[in-house]
């Protein structure tokens, strides 16, 4: 059994949170499986709009869950210059998006 007196402090600190950790770049898009209500005209092509039960225009989302418009290969917008607002207000790190990284991680436990 290992004698904790001899561990350095620094490893018997809990890990604090890196905020750096959460990014993008290191995200599988997680939030581009929610339900994107269109409410401005950012240019999105039409073969990527749908419409909901109550005739609202939302973004097209595939059989598995993740938006259209997302490039399966990098897993980034292919539209990004012409994306929804809710995508553009959707900010990175925020305690939605956590909270969304963590739904994704949950799942595939
Ligand atoms: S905003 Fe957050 S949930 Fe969305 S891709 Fe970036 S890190 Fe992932
Ligand atoms: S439009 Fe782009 S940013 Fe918005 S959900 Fe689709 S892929 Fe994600």
């Amino acid at each position: 059994m290992t004698d904790s007196s001899q561990i350095p402090l620094t490893q018997l600190q809990p890990q604090t949170p890196d905020a750096e950790a959460v990014a993008c770049s290191n995200c599988a898009a997680c939030c581009c499986q929610l339900e994107v209500m269109l409410i401005t005209d950012t240019g999105v092509p039409e073969r990527y709009i749908s419409t909901d039960d109550w005739g609202g225009e939302v973004m097209l989302r595939l059989d598995d869950g993740w938006c259209a418009a997302l490039d399966r290969d990098s897993m980034r917008c292919s539209i990004y210059q012409n994306r929804p607002l809710i995508c553009r207000e959707f900010e990175m790190a925020s305690a939605e998006c956590i909270e969304e990284r963590r739904g994704m991680a949950t799942i595939y436990r």
